[in-house]
């Protein structure tokens, strides 16, 4: 049954009226500034209250606390929030949305990073569902990878394949479990029936299959090349899984190689013949000086000859350029005995730093320069990308001395064998060589560490798979160019380029990983010369055993179930001759080809909308599968958001013990005093509000306050429209006030306006928008200067249906403005609707305000009106203007507007008297340089008991309107 809301609860935007008490009896004019009304004792009118139709309606004012979680519970259910994605696909005709889901990791539980991603993502398609479009959203889990491996392991070792990938199935099942729940209850729409696993069969056997297919294009391919790889992992890591640390130590070493071979010209420049000569490098690396294969200096650089002080019988080799940064390092006098051009080095050769008996050559290459170290660079392939090219160009087969788990194999010796090379290793190898280390110096410089383990890591060169990403980045690049990038304030854009720089820089993607918990790349190897074999039989093969056997066959069947005979005829191989690989594909391969899965055909997201750091991620890796397969983006526009911070601003992290559980805001802390229960759209309010514009996300109890308070604030309001209809019949035609007309012309423009910033994704401008309308149009100005109209005329008067109507438009747009933002709240709102009980708003198709609604005609009337106002409370000295009598001057066009709100000269009843909230106005003609003038005096009316206007005769009567309304009702007083 409806609440019979009390008077007082609906004044909360109006200063309830106070009685004055004045003696003097003045006249305040708007220009001359002189007035006194005389003060009358205020009477209690509680005798009437049951004839005037107060508001009525059950929808709760204040939730608190458990109430609040009951009460989204039971609005969840209720309101079917389950199932409409299931009923908009099939009842909604409209175009399609594409929105493809960001697989999160399946590695813990829900935190403050989803509630962000997926409730910007579902303001997005509620929205769009609102504007009549079908939704398609379906959510995944990325479900494989080292975090996860990692967390199953627990730190046992020597597990067996099957039972790591158990205990990791395991643990990501228990977080899927745990996030999905939480997703569903922040009001998500999603297919939660068709989620997407990248460990779910079809989604494996479609990998292989899509792998196959770059294969064949000859866009993957396997080979020997240093790769990033993280020692405490023991496994490639690719570029998106490093960060980089400013603050790394290394050491770096300049270090003297004795030349064997030194060419003529600068033989003949040596001053005494037979002195040794000594090239200098300079490296930050001194672990790699074991696998050095060569130098390399750039023959468009000036070298010089020259000898160092303290070390007389020997001469130096060094870039001109550098000579006297190596005479303030070494603080030693440096002479230069001559300079020769770097084209003469060809053909010099040296000795090996660790290994006297091998002779190695001096290599010409573009990527020396002058601007550190010696101008002459150590080189070892092994362990760099530029020292590769050079060797694979002049042939050089690469020596790795580094083992999988970053320490010195048998073959660097005795003394290193066995040494991790980050630490005691290079230390052994700056012992060994200390003779020939003429300066150590330490190096605090940015470093790559393992973004799992925060250990670093070092480039090595191994057998891996790869992308061939040069030979689709130009059309990544030029795809790039139709999609748009938001927020459009220029920080995302910026980003954005920076997503094309590294497309640039990236030559080749590292796919292949060396754990379990994953995708096994499906290949078999011959066991002698290491060529794989791959064909679309085998494929086929494998993916008939996936059905068969589950994922795990791989690790369970033997070789022979593997691979049948027909695909071992097909490669001329006999069975004792291969070998299964032990790879499994990069996380950033399976979450890649996320949209060959979830979009069938050609199909092309709208939006994919993720954090920042995806640029570097699943932005970069979807884009370069799409392109390379079908030529083009899998996605028409991009969206990025921010991180959670906590109130100083800081990354949230287990460590800093900052990290805020959604659950604490939603359902509240245990301890309820430092952590009330917000309830959902609390938290939906606080991700629109703030995770759209910066790259931090303040997460404190301040900014969830803020946003609480401006949930209630809107709460208080469809509150009281909702009881202002209350005895609404839905459906009138009545002539509505210029003041109704004019908050029609708002609406429009508010709605117009709102629609905009949805569109463009800048949902703090929604908030921002939407409170404003709320607090200033509909509260401060149309509910207050309306209530006489809508408690006191006659129930079924004229121009109380006209304000009902308004109000019915008013809380038609506001709700549904506030709904994608606010599902709850918009649901509860059509509940409790006098005349929508039943329908649900998110199934009610499509209501947009009516264009005829903008009349800037009318806005011009009722802003004059507005302006006459501000002047009349500027000037009058009493809170209730009620109180007062207005004589407004004005002449021309102002006072024909002016008598559009009122045709008589004088009036108590008028459009204008209520939009002026006096008791009476009289309109004079009357020429002046001001637009108007007002005079305000002391009413010479009564005030009504009923109505608490002053339009009685006498105190102790209502008015002749009151009276009428009193006589039909048939109330004796
Ligand atoms: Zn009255």
């Amino acid at each position: 049954m409806a609440v019979r809301l009390r008077w007082c609860e609906f004044e909360f935007h109006v200063r309830l009226v106070k009685g004055y008490y004045r003696s003097s009896r003045t006249i305040y004019t708007s220009c001359s500034s002189s007035y006194c009304a005389q003060g009358r004792p205020e009477r209690k009118h509680k005798k009437y209250t049951n004839t005037v139709a107060l508001p009525r309606t059950d929808f709760p004012l204040r939730l608190d606390s458990q109430k609040r979680i009951d009460r989204d519970i039971y609005l969840y259910e209720k309101c079917e929030f389950s199932t409409l994605y299931t009923w908009q696909r099939k009842h909604v005709k409209g175009p399609e949305f594409i929105l493809h889901d960001g697989p999160p990791f399946a590695n813990g539980k829900p935190h403050m990073g989803h509630a962000i991603n997926k409730i910007l993502k579902d303001i997005i398609t509620r929205h769009k569902l609102l504007q009549g479009c079908q939704i398609h959203y379906v959510p995944g889990w990325d479900c494989h990878g080292l975090p996860i491996e990692l967390k199953a392991l627990g730190g046992q070792t020597n597990l067996s394949p099957v039972t790591i990938r158990k205990k990791a199935e395991q643990f990501a099942r228990e977080a899927i479990g745990g996030q999905e729940e939480a997703f569903r209850s922040w009001g998500v729409m999603a297919d939660w029936d068709k989620c997407y696993f990248t460990f779910d069969k079809d989604y494996v056997k479609n990998l292989w299959q899509q792998f196959y297919a770059l294969y064949e294009m000859g866009l993957v391919f396997r080979d020997v090349k240093p790769v990033f790889w993280s020692p405490s992992s023991r496994t490639a890591l690719a570029e998106a899984e490093l960060e980089y640390n400013p603050t790394h130590r290394s050491t770096a070493v300049t270090v003297r190689l004795l030349m064997r071979k030194v060419p003529d010209p600068i033989r003949s420049l040596i001053p005494q013949h037979g002195l040794p000569v000594f090239a200098l490098i300079w490296t930050t690396t001194p672990w790699t000086l074991p696998v050095n294969q060569a130098v390399c200096f750039n023959p468009d650089l000036s070298y010089s000859l020259v000898s160092i002080a303290g070390h007389s019988g020997e001469v130096y080799i060094i870039a001109s350029e550098l000579v006297e940064m190596l005479r303030q390092k070494l603080c030693r006098q440096i002479d230069v005995i001559t300079t020769f051009p770097g084209g003469i080095l060809a053909g010099a050769s040296y000795v090996h730093p660790c290994r006297s008996e091998r002779v190695q050559p001096f290599l010409p290459a573009a990527h020396v320069t002058a601007g550190k170290g010696t101008g002459l660079v150590h080189s070892a392939p092994a362990h760099g990308p530029e020292d590769f090219l050079v060797a694979l160009k002049h042939s050089i087969s690469i020596e790795c001395l580094v083992d999988e788990d970053g320490c010195y194999t048998e073959a660097a010796g005795p003394v290193l064998r066995g040494l991790p090379v980050l630490s005691e290793g290079s230390q052994a190898v700056m012992d060994l060589l200390s003779a020939d280390i003429l300066h150590s110096e330490q190096l605090v410089h940015s470093y790559p560490y393992d973004w799992r383990t925060k250990q670093p890591v070092i480039l090595r060169a191994s057998c891996q798979w790869f992308i061939d990403t040069n030979a689709v980045k130009q059309k990544a690049i030029e795809a790039l160019k139709t999609v748009k990038i938001f927020p459009e304030d220029g920080s995302s854009t910026k980003s954005g380029g920076g997503l094309v720089s590294q497309l640039e820089r990236r030559p080749y993607w590292c796919i292949s990983r060396q754990r379990v918990w994953g995708v096994p790349i499906p290949v078999l190897y011959h066991k002698i010369s290491g060529t794989p074999l791959l064909s679309m039989s085998l494929i086929n093969h494998l993916c008939n055993l996936v059905n068969e056997h589950g994922r795990d066959f791989w690790w369970t069947l033997p070789l022979d179930r593997l691979v049948p005979q027909a695909v071992l005829a097909e490669h001329g191989v006999a069975l004792d001759e291969v070998e299964k690989g032990q790879d499994i594909l990069d996380v950033w391969f399976d979450s890649g080809f996320s949209w060959s899965y979830v979009l069938s055909g050609e199909k092309v997201a709208d939006l994919y909308l993720e954090g920042l750091d995806q640029f570097t991620g699943w932005f970069q890796s979807s884009l370069m599968t799409s392109v390379a397969l079908r030529g083009h983006a899998p996605y028409k526009a991009i969206f990025v958001h921010g991180f959670a911070v906590d109130a100083e601003g800081r990354k949230m992290s287990k460590s800093l013990g900052n990290v805020v559980d959604p659950l604490d805001i939603t359902h509240g802390r245990k301890d309820k005093k430092h952590g009330p229960a917000y309830g959902i759209d609390t938290l939906r309010w606080w991700v629109a509000c703030h995770a759209t514009q910066h790259s931090s996300v303040p997460v404190s109890r301040t900014v969830l306050e803020a946003s609480a308070e401006a949930v209630h604030k809107i709460r208080i309001v469809v509150r009281f429209l909702l009881g202002a209809l209350h005895d609404f019949p839905s459906d009138v035609d009545e002539s509505l006030y210029f003041l109704d007309r004019y908050l029609l012309h708002l609406l429009y423009d508010t709605d117009q306006q709102v629609n905009q910033l949805y569109e463009s994704y800048q949902f703090n401008r929604v908030c921002t928008t939407l409170t404003n309308f709320v607090t200033n149009e509909v509260s401060a100005l149309y509910c207050h200067l309306t209530k006489d109209r809508l408690y006191c005329a006659p129930v079924d008067a004229s121009e109380r249906r006209a304000c009902q109507l308004v109000m019915s438009r008013i809380l038609e747009v506001l709700t549904r403005s506030v709904a994608p933002v606010l599902p709850h709240l918009a649901e509860e709102v059509y509940l409790c609707h006098p005349y929508k009980k039943g329908v649900r708003l998110f199934q009610s198709g499509v209501s947009k305000p009516l264009p005829e609604w903008h009349q800037p005609e009318v806005a011009r009337v009722v802003n004059l009106a507005l302006e006459v106002k501000r002047t009349l409370n500027k000037l009058s000295p009493v809170t209730n203007t009620q109180q007062l009598a207005a004589t407004v001057f004005s002449s021309g066009e102002t006072l024909t507007l002016l008598k559009m709100l009122q045709e008589e000269e004088h009036s108590c009843w008028s459009q204008l008297t209520e939009i002026l909230q006096v008791s009476s106005v009289m309109l004079v003609e009357k020429r002046s340089p001001l637009k108007f003038h007002v005079e305000l005096r002391e009413t010479l009316q009564q005030i009504c008991g009923r109505c608490r206007r002053f339009t009685a005769h006498s105190v102790d009567e209502p008015c002749d309107r009151c009276q009428q309304v009193l006589d039909k009702l048939r109330v004796v007083v």
